[in-house]
């Protein structure tokens, strides 16, 4: 199978053209850094399905997966929308001049300041949650004589997991509207008599690093046979996001684009039978735009051998900016970046410089042999790395570089030791 990554005539790792090791001596590590392309090819795929189908459709980029001005500006110029989940990522859109209107809100539990940021600054469209959102939403829309488009998240019943997927008539969820007790019936009907919200669907997420097309397929047809139940026309189903990626070579993702095809397929089929109008379709990747593009760039320090157990490779970054392993036993590759490609001379740990013992980025890895100062690449990183990112043990948090067309840019300056005690304040 082809290697996940790129190498020039001397065999180095290269990220869009530039040779991993010189990223890191000229900009430090630990480090993020994105091949952009790579990000373009990815939203151009997702939205070559729907035109080729000439479908009503948004590709949303779901992100909360890397949310950035500089993100947010590609997402702009690929004309992808965008799906934000907090008045933090709001404020980078405004920063970024994203097109609000092109926006979508999720979450479940919006508070009043930030439905009022998302009014006030034009957002598009607001997924609401829960009753008490469209309560509240009510009453900000009211002061203000504003009209909302909303969509309504529901809770299908369908749970999604990596390998597998379940169906439930109930879901334990703290997301969505409840189906099966009547609770999302009620809350289209309350959301379509409000005179200040315009219903254009439903929506529903669910769940993430999903490998199979069936709980999609599930989801789908669930939304379009309980709006026909409910007699009701939408404009917009949104499926949501979850598109598996590959992190290891255990991996064997979809390509991202098949996900879509059933998805639309199951759509079409249902509103067909029910003899309904086609919708649009709206879609919500994080991880599979930014996931595959990202790389963590670290420099490789202590070793230590633990004769008969194993040796422990550690490196400059760890927990702080790359949580997944230590939170949920994420699973990632490292590869030698000045020689990605030499037989292997050891199997390591890759460690964190952090205080806990759970502090790993790479739980088992084979490796040419290395030396302090070679630096190591972790490859895939790009979704939920950086957004994740924490100043523990007062590290500050890596700089972030795009990279495309053999040209570096600094997208996030890195962290100083001034900025950990920035908020600080003398007790006296
Ligand atoms: C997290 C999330 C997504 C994106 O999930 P990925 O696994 O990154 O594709 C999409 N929609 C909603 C509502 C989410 O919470």
């Amino acid at each position: 199978m082809s290697k996940p990554y790129e190498v020039n005539q001397n065999g180095e790792l290269t990220i869009g053209g530039v040779t991993a090791t010189e990223l890191a001596s000229q900009y430090q590590t630990p480090l993020y850094v994105y091949d952009v392309n790579h990000m373009r090819q990815q939203m151009r795929a997702f939205k070559a399905v729907f035109m080729k189908r000439k479908l009503d459709y948004a590709v949303s980029y779901a992100s909360k997966a890397f949310a950035t001005v500089a993100m947010y500006e590609v997402a702009a110029q690929e004309d992808v929308h965008l799906d934000v989940v907090s008045g933090g990522e709001i404020q980078t859109a405004l920063a970024a001049n994203y097109p609000m209107n092109h926006v979508s809100f999720n979450g479940n539990n919006k508070s009043v300041a930030e439905l009022e940021m998302a009014v006030d600054s034009g957002l598009g469209t607001i997924i609401l949650d829960n009753f008490y959102e469209l309560d509240i939403l009510h009453d900000v829309l009211s002061e203000r004589d504003k009209k909302q488009d909303v969509l309504l998240r529901i809770t299908p019943g369908v749970e999604a997991h990596t390998h597998d997927y379940i169906s439930t008539g109930q879901t334990d969820s703290k997301f969505g509207f409840d189906v099966a007790s009547g609770q999302a019936y009620t809350a289209l009907q309350k959301a379509i008599a409000d005179p200040y919200i315009n219903v254009l669907g439903v929506s529903a997420h669910i769940g993430s690093q999903i490998f199979d097309v069936t709980g999609f397929q599930m989801a789908a047809a669930k939304l379009v046979d309980l709006v026909h139940e409910w007699g009701f026309d939408p404009q917009v189903i949104n499926t949501g996001g979850g598109f598996g990626i590959r992190y290891t070579e255990d991996d064997k993702p979809l390509p991202a684009t098949e996900f879509v095809e059933a998805i639309i397929d199951t759509i079409t089929e249902k509103t067909t039978s029910y003899g309904m109008s086609m919708p649009a379709i709206w879609i919500e990747p994080g991880r599979a735009i930014v996931g595959p593009a990202g790389y963590n760039l670290y420099t490789i320090g202590a070793k230590k051998d633990v004769p008969g157990i194993r040796t422990y490779l550690s490196v400059d970054g760890g927990m702080g900016d790359n949580i997944r392993p230590a939170l949920y036993e994420a699973k990632y590759e490292a590869v030698l970046a000045n020689n990605p490609q030499a037989p292997t001379e050891q199997v390591v740990r890759v460690a964190g410089k952090y205080c806990e013992s759970g502090d790993v980025l790479v739980w088992q890895q084979e490796l040419p042999k290395t030396k302090p100062g070679d630096v190591l690449a972790v490859l895939a990183t790009g979704a939920y790395g950086y957004s994740m990112a924490s100043n523990y043990n007062r590290n500050p948090r890596p700089a972030v570089v795009f990279v495309e067309d053999s040209h570096s840019q600094l997208v996030v300056e890195r962290e100083t030791y001034t900025d950990m005690i920035r908020l600080d304040k003398h007790y006296q």
